[in-house]
């Protein structure tokens, strides 16, 4: 299945007085073990544009991100195990020592192009790219995230294998750019609801993102929200009621999460059901969608 090797992953089942107390079952897809580097979503999005790139004939990979960016990561892992060379186009200045992300992306070989934040901008204006050609010849571009069709189409295969192999009424996801979240409401096929949770302040827009992708199948689902009261303040800002919420989870249920998206998700998960916002008697699934690395310290 595809250039990238996938391990299959477990679903578990959260056991917590609450749940049972509001008559309901929390699963957990744990997507986050299905790769060691590129985990999560992340793996989802990356597959068919690398189909893709090989299929062009293309030796290079070039995508962009910031210094702490999960794509970045898991670009230049992907693109060490398929053979290709890879670029990463990093926003602002290179500081040393370098942070556990790039410095990972650096020893799989990817090289890294620090931009000025005004210069970043660019990143998606044909000249820019054209000028990114002149200095490192010719490449495969994956976006800003790697949100783009074919990404939308791996993570569709994502919502029929879940569709396929577990029982559930609910699934929830954290959104950045909306595109996972698009590939599983257009896998799932308006046969569950589909909730997402931004991590951004101001995800009001991402609607729009979301529905950019779908398909006509996606399209006529009725039943798809995106929640935008669980950001903590913004990208990558937490609160300490996240990070106790984050322990606790870690200490009761042996569930890692990260702070900028998978913590916020399953905080919003309880919130919505501890104020009686999700049906009784509903199976919910919780994707996670990775974000940990083994040597997250930073
Ligand atoms: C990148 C990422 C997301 C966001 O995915 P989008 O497709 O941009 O919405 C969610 N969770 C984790 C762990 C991520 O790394």
């Amino acid at each position: 299945m595809g250039l990238l090797k996938y391990h299959e992953t477990p679903v578990q089942e959260i056991h917590d007085p609450l749940l049972d107390s509001f008559g309901l079952r929390l699963l957990v897809k744990r997507e986050d073990l299905n790769h060691p580097f590129v985990s999560g979503n992340k793996w989802w999005k990356l597959k068919y544009n690398l189909t893709e790139a090989k299929k062009l004939g293309k030796k290079k990979i070039l995508t962009f991100g910031g210094a702490y960016s999960n794509h970045i990561y898991a670009t230049a892992a992907a693109a060490k195990e398929t053979g290709f060379e890879s670029v990463g186009i990093i926003r602002g200045e290179e500081t040393q020592p370098l942070n556990s992300t790039l410095a990972f992306a650096k020893e799989q070989g990817m090289h890294l192009h620090y931009v000025s934040r005004e210069t970043y901008r660019n990143k998606t204006d044909e000249k820019f790219i054209d000028d990114l050609r002149t200095i490192f010849g010719d490449f495969y571009v994956i976006p800003e995230c790697g949100t783009n069709a074919l990404a939308v189409k791996g993570c569709e295969e994502l919502g029929n294998k879940i569709l396929s192999e577990i029982d559930f009424d609910v699934v929830c996801l954290p959104v950045g750019t909306g595109g996972t979240m698009a590939g599983l409401i257009n896998g799932l096929g308006g046969k569950k609801e589909v909730l997402g949770f931004s991590v951004l302040k101001g995800g009001e827009f991402l609607e729009k993102e979301v529905a950019r992708f779908l398909t006509v199948e996606g399209k006529q689902s009725p039943c798809w929200a995106i929640k935008t009261d669980y950001h903590f303040g913004g990208y990558g800002k937490k609160t300490l009621g996240l990070e106790n919420f984050i322990m606790a989870q870690r200490a009761s249920h042996h569930l890692a999460l990260d702070e900028v998206y998978t913590g916020k998700m399953f905080f919003g998960i309880y919130d919505l059901i501890s104020q009686s916002n999700i049906k009784r008697g509903s199976t919910v699934l919780g994707i996670h969608t990775g974000g940990l690395r083994d040597n997250s310290t930073q």
